[in-house]
């Protein structure tokens, strides 16, 4: 049976802009905030993913997951070819390094800055839930974001404890979600092994999901 998170919100807000990641990511948060009478304005934006199509599997897989409990999903812009500008020099960096950083904030200044926007105080993120990434860069990234904006605060609250990883296990079941297999820019895709590339050119990428994600 799902055992209820106590869950509150920074300031007792009843309203979060959730920057989103994925739906595997967001699954048990989602959940647990609407559980709590929390409203989570879904926030899309990862112009790192590579290659567009996957992209548009991870963003359609966020919007049937929001559609099917009535949420608001914000798209914002896919513009890779500004976040390749923005990663120069960090191609080569290892995951969890300064490129990550980088990415992270990246795509949480655009979270806080549409959250300043539109009247949103708290921004937190489903990228906190993945244990493949770094908790402090994360929250590095987030507080330099919203610092950015003084009406917006960041939630540093801890994504990966309180059950929601067992709950999002059985929640990527119910939905059957598609869950990649590498973190999402193309510097993250070197580890995939050439053998595994299709005939018709195609990649795909086998075997349990590295990222979890
Ligand atoms: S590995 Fe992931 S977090 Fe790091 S730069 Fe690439 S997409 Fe961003």
């Amino acid at each position: 049976m799902k055992r209820k998170l106590q869950i509150e919100v920074p300031g007792g807000e009843d309203t979060v802009l959730l920057h989103t990641c994925c739906a595997p990511c967001s699954s048990a948060i989602v959940e647990a905030l609407t559980d709590n009478g929390i409203r989570p304005v879904i926030y899309y934006c990862n112009p790192n993913i590579y290659p567009e199509r996957e992209y548009l599997m991870r963003k359609d897989e966020c919007t049937r997951y929001a559609r099917s409990l009535g949420l608001e999903i914000v798209d914002a812009d896919y513009d890779h070819a500004q976040w390749l500008t923005a990663m120069k020099g960090l191609e080569n960096e290892p995951e969890r390094g300064a490129r990550c950083l980088k990415c992270f904030r990246y795509r949480l200044e655009r979270a806080a800055g549409y959250a300043h926007e539109h009247g949103l105080k708290v921004v937190t993120t489903t990228l906190a839930s993945s244990r493949w990434k770094s908790l402090d860069q994360i929250n590095e990234a987030g507080r330099y974001a919203a610092g950015l904006f003084p009406d917006v605060v960041w939630w540093d609250r801890n994504w990966r404890k309180g059950g929601l990883q067992e709950r999002r296990s059985q929640i990527i079941k119910e939905y059957c979600f598609y869950n990649q297999q590498y973190c999402g820019c193309e510097f993250s895709m070197r580890f995939l092994s050439r053998s595994i590339e299709k005939e018709d050119g195609q990649q795909a990428w086998p075997g349990p999901s590295p990222s979890d994600l």
